[in-house]
């Protein structure tokens, strides 16, 4: 991928933008770019640089990005709406072409890492509620206010504030910033002159020695308790997908997991796909599984999984929906049966969360009451973001 059209391959002390902004070290990747930890010479202060491919293609989802985010950042001049703020953007020249670069607040882990890092156990109710919150005065800015949907809203695209280790955190704690390339230059992972065999045992090693010492240290009991000082204010991020309302650019949007059945069955989509999204992540922090993990077979598509699970948890899709969307034929008989999969086992939400997670009666019931009507199979029936936030579950 870093190949002419593809990244842009960066050293730490690499400077941008005439100087400004110089690398510190690699914060994430993804189809579109590399995400740096940044500092910006001109504030005095850690950002996070977003360094697309060079092809047409990607400088184009940029500029679209950058709109969005430029709408995002003028309807909230306190930022406080739980959405990244975007500070600055320029194009950047490398051996692999002109790289659009985006200037972000440079925020910690991701929902996913933190995930993780409880070793899939799910957060605990009051964690998952602190985080909904946040998630959801976001998804109230941006549909109420901008008319923006998401529509690839998962636990990789929402970040915490600060990072899952305080101490490691350089944007709150004491840490010099590098303003210069240093000598030897550790790259971040990015094979530059070090030859590709060298660099894989140099890694291997790294990887031993992190796990004998996260072993010395009590393997993962300690992480779990440190849970505990963990902020968890979280914004959400990632609008390379996004779209406007009444500007939709594609039809087929949304991570699979995350994915809304309306879009799966081709009726077209709106607002209501992220609210679905919201509750498949309030789930996975609840209890640290998908909510929905659909698999391919040899007698079924993953779409057909996908729909047959959606409809063991949630019970049949009403007709008139199953049978109105464009790709509805292939799917489903006349009657809103799934053609391929004729036997289902149905298990209602507040019975697996007692029976496979061992909730309480009351926790069940409280968490499914907040759940399920964000999981209603009729988009318009699933309630905004705005009346979420008024839900008693996540008021009490
Ligand atoms: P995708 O394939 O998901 O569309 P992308 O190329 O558009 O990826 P992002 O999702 O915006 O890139 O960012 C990639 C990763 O970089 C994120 O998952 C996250 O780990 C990290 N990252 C992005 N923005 C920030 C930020 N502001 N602060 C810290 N880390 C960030
Ligand atoms: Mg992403
Ligand atoms: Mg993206």
């Amino acid at each position: 991928a870093y190949r002419k059209g593809g990244y842009h391959a960066v050293r730490v002390g690499d400077a941008f933008a005439g100087g400004r902004y110089v690398a510190q070290r690699k914060l994430g990747w993804g189809h579109f770019s590399t995400v740096w930890l940044a500092y910006d010479t001109l504030s005095s202060k850690f950002v996070a640089l977003k360094i697309q491919k060079s092809a047409k293609e990607y400088t184009q989802a940029a500029l679209h990005e950058t709109e969005l985010l430029s709408a995002i950042a003028d309807g909230d001049p306190s930022n406080s709406k739980c959405v990244v703020r975007l500070l600055d953007h320029f194009m950047h020249a490398g051996p692999n072409g002109q790289h659009y670069c985006l200037v972000v607040e440079s925020l910690g882990d991701s929902l996913l890492r933190l995930i993780r890092y409880n070793r899939n156990k799910g957060i605990g109710l009051n964690r998952v509620k602190t985080i909904c919150r946040s998630i959801l005065v976001g998804l109230d800015y941006l549909h109420r206010e901008l008319g923006i949907i998401h529509t690839d809203l998962k636990p990789e695209n929402v970040l915490l504030v600060s990072t899952i280790n305080p101490a490691k955190d350089p944007v709150r704690s004491k840490f010099t910033p590098i303003l210069e390339r240093p000598e030897g230059c550790p790259n971040g992972g990015y094979p530059f002159s070090m030859n590709q065999k060298k660099l894989k045992i140099m890694t291997r090693r790294a990887l031993v020695k992190i796990s004998k010492r996260r072993m010395s240290m009590g393997g993962y009991v300690e992480m779990e308790r440190s849970l505990d000082g963990i902020d968890l204010r979280c914004k959400v991020v990632d609008f390379g997908n996004a779209c406007l309302f009444d500007n939709q650019i594609s039809d087929d949007i949304q991570t699979r997991q995350y994915r809304a059945p309306e879009v799966i069955i081709g009726l077209g989509y709106s607002f209501s796909v992220d609210m679905w999204s919201f509750a498949c992540i309030a789930f996975e922090l609840a209890t640290g599984d998908l909510l929905f993990a659909p698999k391919n077979s040899p007698e079924f598509t993953e779409d057909e999984d996908h729909l047959a699970l959606m409809m063991e948890l949630l019970g049949r899709m009403p007709r008139q929906i199953a049978t109105a969307g464009s790709r509805s034929k292939d799917l489903f008989d006349r009657y809103g049966d799934l053609k391929r999969i004729r036997r289902l086992k149905f298990l209602r939400l507040d019975r697996l969360l007692v029976d496979k997670y061992k909730f309480s009666e009351t926790d069940a019931n409280s968490f499914m009451e907040f759940l399920c009507p964000l999981l209603d199979f009729d988009p318009e029936k699933r309630p905004t973001a705005a009346q979420c936030l008024q839900h008693p579950w996540l008021n009490e």
